[in-house]
Parts: structure tokens; sequence; C-alpha cells
């Protein structure tokens, strides 16, 4: 580890940054933790912020017990920033998320963190190269299973190297039963567009779930492996199924990174539209509201594109929920909680779909497989499946060919 990087420094980072934190409270009106918890145990950005610099003053006198609560009001956060947005328009300008984050890698070091959830999952990428302890040999097997149905032109990297654009699959994509349709849907695209793509033989998780639970060695030691990777095949442009691969790649991988252009797939969907090379035909004749997943909206501003392609399909009526764009509520499943269990008085994901039926939509388009799952889990288990329905954007798109 680097002199930057330190133990010494993270904590003098700390301490210096989070006294930079005026009380004024606005973080806590926006914190999504405050609504589904009722404010019990995390009282919002600054509550956290305080817990971790009391850890860090009175470590030495701290039992077990007090570390481990200390824990999960640090890893129950989603790593939304939706305080931070509201910080920074205060005029405090507290960088929340990094020192969050910053809190989980010092709780790490001291052998605190992550919850033991994480900890299996973040094993499993370190051994099979995604967190779902799936065998590595398989994670294709969806797309062998689609080019049983339908001629498929998919090169796969680094058999055939000769490709414009990389689709990065993402873990999620790859295994979950419910999220493999969306890659499907995307293949589908791009074979309509007849664009030349591929995929990666050998793809492994983009890093980002060790970067949320602090755990700075298996990230690094995968984004060096992922970025190097990318560089020998030659890779140029890459596309992401996640939010989360995306954000990762555009603004925490190394430096060579710089070279490949990233888009989230929903920008590239929008590109192509604008450039004439898609355009979806028919009437899908419904109404829809599209869920801002954080990490493309709030930490990456990404919030045109996708609408953009959701109103380029014919007959679909676009309604805005309550709260969107930078003010989007999370759904309740970034910053290492798909494997976190945090005890919430109403899950934040059945708020979000309370929101949507309020706007009578019949379909929440989202972008993001952990929203998705989060969404999904949230209509069946309020019993709404004859009500509404969670779609991928490229779903939609493709059904609309
Ligand atoms: S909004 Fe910023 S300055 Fe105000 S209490 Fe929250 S973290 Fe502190
Ligand atoms: S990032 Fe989101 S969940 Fe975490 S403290 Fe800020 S508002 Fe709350």
């Amino acid at each position: 580890m680097n002199e930057e990087h330190s133990l010494e420094n993270l904590i003098d980072k700390l301490s210096d940054t989070i006294t930079r934190c005026r009380g004024c409270m606005q973080c806590y009106t926006v914190c999504p933790l405050v609504e589904s918890t009722h404010g019990f145990p995390t009282q919002g950005a600054r509550g956290i912020l305080r817990a971790i610099l009391y850890g860090i003053r009175w470590d030495e006198v701290l039992g077990t017990e007090d570390k481990n609560e200390l824990r999960d009001i640090v890893y129950a956060c989603t790593t939304c920033a939706a305080c931070e947005i509201k910080c920074k328009s205060s005029g405090a300008g507290v960088p929340i998320v990094e020192l969050i984050e910053d809190g989980r890698k010092l709780l790490v070091e001291g052998g605190v963190g992550p919850l033991e959830n994480q900890r299996i999952a973040l094993k499993s990428i370190e051994s099979l190269g995604n967190p779902y302890a799936a065998a590595s040999e398989s994670r294709l097997d969806w797309l062998k299973a689609f080019s049983e149905r339908r001629r498929l032109s998919c090169k796969v990297v680094p058999d055939d190297r000769n490709v414009d654009l990389l689709l990065y699959v993402g873990c999620t994509a790859s295994y979950d039963e419910s999220i493999q349709k969306v890659a499907c849907s995307l293949v589908t695209l791009l074979e309509e567009m007849k664009i030349n793509y591929g995929v990666l033989k050998e793809e492994r998780c983009c890093g980002s779930p060790a970067n949320r639970a602090g755990e700075r060695r298996i990230f690094s030691d995968t984004s060096a492996e992922n970025a190097k990777r990318f560089e020998e095949y030659g890779v140029k442009h890459i596309i992401t199924i996640s939010p989360h691969c995306y954000n990762t790649f555009v603004n925490e991988y190394p430096e060579l990174m710089k070279k490949i252009k990233i888009q989230h797939y929903t920008e590239f969907l929008s590109d192509m539209m604008e450039e004439g090379a898609l355009v979806p035909q028919k009437e899908l004749g419904k109404r829809v509201t599209y869920h801002d997943p954080c990490y493309l909206g709030r930490r990456n501003n990404v919030y045109e594109a996708p609408r953009r392609v959701l109103k380029s399909i014919p007959g679909l009526v676009v309604v805005e929920m309550k709260r969107n764009r930078q003010d989007s509520l999370c759904c309740g499943g970034g910053g290492g909680r798909m494997w976190a269990a945090v005890e919430e008085v109403t899950r934040l994901s059945q708020i979000r779909l309370r929101e949507a039926m309020e706007v009578n939509a019949e379909i929440i388009a989202t972008g993001c497989p952990w929203c998705h799952i989060q969404l999904e889990d949230a209509v069946k288990d309020t019993n709404n499946e004859d009500k509404i329905t969670v779609k991928d954007i490229a779903e939609l798109v493709a059904e609309a060919l």
C-alpha cells in the first residue's frame, strides 16, 4: 500500500474532513435510511460520519459489541449520494460517500468489517470472479443458450479480437436468471443494429462490491487485472449493463482505462437512435415511469439518455414519479447492500414502488440489474403483479422492434 493510502493517512483524512461538517442536518432530510429505518440506528449521513469519528477517537476503549454496532451503522449506507448533493447545495460540500467508504476501509483494516455475507461475496469474487459463488466457466451459458434460439454474430474476445464494441455483461446479468433476459435483449439490439461486437471469454467481476465494502486489496487486484486485460485485447469501446460496473470503470479504475470509451448501454442506445441506426417501430401502448439508478443518475449525471430512449418507443407514455433525477429515491440495493440485511420498517424498494403506483404506471423501467431485482421483489412481496411490472429499458426497446 503506498504512502498516500496508508492507514495513518486515512485516519488523518477522515478526522480532518469529517470536522468540515457544520451540523446543519440537511443530509438528514434526504437520507433514504432515515425514511426506511425511521432514523434508528443510522441517523443519516451526519450520524454515520460522527460514528466514524468517535470510532477513530475511541478505538482503544471500544469493545467488540460497540465495534460491531459501529460496523452496522457504517455498512447500512447505500452510498446513494443524496446527502452529498444536499450538502453541496448547502455550501459545506463534505465528500460524504467517500468518507463513509473510507470508514469502511478502516473497519476492514481493523478486522471489524465487512458484514458476514459481504465477506462471502468478496471471497467468491477472488476465487470465482463473481460474488454469487457461481462457476466461472458457466458465465457465458446465457449466451450459449440464446445462440441456440437465434443466430448471433457476437464474437468472443480474445478468440476473435476484431470488435468495435465490447459488451461488458457484468455478474448479475450473466448469472441471475431473472436478469439474463436483459443481456439477451441488449444482444438482440446489437444484432439489429449490425454492430461488430463481442463479449469477453473470461469476463470477471468489475470489483465494485469490493470497493463499496472497503476491501481495497481485492478491488486493487481485480481492477488491475481487468484493466490489463482490456489493454492487452485492444478494447476501444465498452458498454455496460450495470451502472455499478460503469461507475467503477469510469471513476475508480487505473488511468489506462482513460483511453477506452465507456458508456452505459442506455447512452449507447440513445446515440444510435439519434444516428437513426435504431428505430423502435412497434406501439407498446403502456404507461411507464423511469426509476433513476443512483449510480447512473446522482453518481454520474446520466439522467436524460435513458429517458430519450424510452420516449423514442411508439405508444409509450412516460410519466415521472414525484422524486426523479437527482431527487430519485434509492432502491436500497447499492453500497454493498445486496449482501447486507438491514432492518427496515418499510423497505425502500416498496416505498419506491408505491411512488410508481401513485402515478398509475403500468411499468417501472430501469437500467440497473440490482434496482430491477429490488423492485421486482417489492412487486411480488406486495402482491402487485397484476398491476405493475418491472422492465429494463433494453427489454422495452427489444419488444418494440
Ligand atoms: S449536510 Fe453536510 S454539513 Fe450539513 S450536517 Fe450533513 S454532512 Fe454536515
Ligand atoms: S449516501 Fe444515501 S444512504 Fe448513505 S448516508 Fe447519504 S443519503 Fe443516507
